[in-house]
């Protein structure tokens, strides 16, 4: 049942290419506002050393995620590497009915897939100062070989080039500020 006294939340999609900073981001609004709440995906893969069902994942079956699918319980939903991984939908709408501040974080695709799909949603793009802040940053992380770094540029530009379709771009410069504009965004009291 939802609060009528509940202040009420647009549900907010965040997206931004990989090297942006946006797990950076997120921690520190989570630091910040612990009442957000995240959506935690459903996954075929398996968990891996540490990873706990119903933290980082819920880890499901072939069959429950084809349940899931049959069943539209999923706002979006992708395959990487011969597993499946979607956001459940049933969680995030009762969050946000119950008047919780929720956010997602997906890729362009699954954005493309789930804004219209969840009612009231807000879309933000966390983006680089500048491509060559983002090349900088990518290259920094030494963890990317040429062939790897260079596919994710590709990546990053192509959803660089969708800043329009979003609601709001938010300019990593300083994680703080960046942090302070989400909030805002998120229409959380200061
Ligand atoms: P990993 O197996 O390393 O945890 O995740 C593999 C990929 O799945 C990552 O690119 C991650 O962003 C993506 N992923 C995780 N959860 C979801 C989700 O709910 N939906 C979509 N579309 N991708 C997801």
């Amino acid at each position: 049942m939802s609060d009528p006294a509940a202040p009420l939340y647009r549900p907010t999609i965040l997206a931004g290419p990989s090297g942006v900073g946006k797990g950076t981001v997120v921690a520190a609004l989570r630091r910040r506002r612990p009442e957000v709440w995240l959506s935690i995906s459903v996954t075929t893969r398996t968990p891996r050393p540490g990873e706990r069902d119903g933290v980082h994942y819920h880890f499901v079956t072939d069959a429950q995620f084809d349940d899931l699918v049959a069943t539209d319980g999923l706002l979006e939903w992708a395959e990487y590497g011969h597993h499946r991984y979607g956001t459940p939908a049933a969680a995030v709408r009762a969050q946000a009915a119950a008047g919780v501040p929720v956010l997602l974080e997906l890729d362009l695709a699954g954005v493309r897939q789930a804004r219209d799909r969840l009612a009231g949603a807000q879309t933000v793009l966390l983006a680089p100062p500048s491509r060559e802040e983002l090349r900088r940053r990518l290259a920094h992380r030494g963890t990317e070989t040429p062939a790897a770094m260079a596919t994710r540029l590709a990546i990053a530009e192509a959803e660089l080039a969708a800043a329009d379709e979003f609601d709001r771009v938010i300019v990593n410069d300083r994680v703080e500020r960046a942090v302070e504009e989400l909030v805002d965004f998120m229409g959380l009291c200061a």
